[in-house]
């Protein structure tokens, strides 16, 4: 298939952006993150992002008027005419109908929502692993992904690495609930489009990517 329209859907931690991270390499569509778009909009100091960074600090949903309109203009670029992979978007019903609207008006559709499943329970662990790269944003884990060589970034060989803020144990409980609550809805949605394709996500990251990759080739 000549286009691929495609979102990413699991709850935080269950690994969307190191899929993400793979799936480019191997498929050539922008990778669009609603989270990596609002963490520039805060480390730039834009309203926009001094607005959103109110949410984000309390692990709550940034409005959907805010997030629709950042998805809306994102997609109306060049650049996803052949395709495009959302991550963290949409997340709850409000979006996804505002979601099928856009693309309703621009004649596209979706042509996959996958689904990476992994149980509450062991998204605590991810979160409060996970470290990143400021100067690349590649994401690591201390037990479960670590970096080839201690303190060296594997992707750009930088050395300065961050925790997100919203990973620290008293955001990741509320973040977890939140998200919890939407997230049956939304499967749901997408099932009675035909569109869901669920994977398991507790198994190692090459077999995610092995079982995402699957399902894309064979679109
Ligand atoms: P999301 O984008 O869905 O919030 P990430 O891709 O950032 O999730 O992954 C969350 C954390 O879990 C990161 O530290 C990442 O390295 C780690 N991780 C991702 N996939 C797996 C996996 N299959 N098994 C173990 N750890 C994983
Ligand atoms: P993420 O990087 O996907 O974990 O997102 C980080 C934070 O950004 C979330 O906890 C929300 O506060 C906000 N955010 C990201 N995507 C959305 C969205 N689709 N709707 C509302 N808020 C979002």
């Amino acid at each position: 298939m000549s286009t691929m329209n495609l979102v990413l859907m699991g709850l935080p931690g269950a690994g969307k952006g190191t899929q993400a991270q793979l799936i480019v390499k191997d498929f050539d569509i922008p990778h669009i993150s609603t989270g990596d778009i609002f963490r520039a909009a805060i480390k730039n100091q834009t309203p926009m992002g001094v607005e959103a960074k109110k949410f984000i600090d309390k692990g709550e949903l940034v409005p959907d008027e805010v997030t629709n309109g950042i998805v809306q203009e994102r997609l109306a670029q060049n650049d996803t005419k052949d395709g495009f992979m959302l991550d963290g978007f949409p997340r709850n019903l409000v979006q996804a109908d505002a979601l099928n609207a856009m693309l309703v008006d621009s004649d596209r559709q979706l042509d996959a929502v996958i689904n990476i499943h992994v149980r509450p329970e062991v998204l605590v662990e991810r979160l409060s692993g996970r470290f990143i790269c400021r100067n690349c944003g590649a994401t690591y884990h201390r037990l479960y992904n670590p970096t080839k060589v201690e303190g060296t970034c594997d992707v750009c060989g930088g050395h300065d690495f961050y925790q997100r803020d919203d990973d620290k144990p008293e955001t990741v409980k509320n973040r977890l609930d939140v998200n919890i609550k939407l997230n049956t809805p939304l499967i749901d949605f997408y099932k009675k489009q035909g569109v869901l394709y669920t994977i398991d996500g507790e198994q190692d990251i090459d077999k995610v990517y092995q079982a995402v990759k699957e399902v894309l080739t064979n679109l």
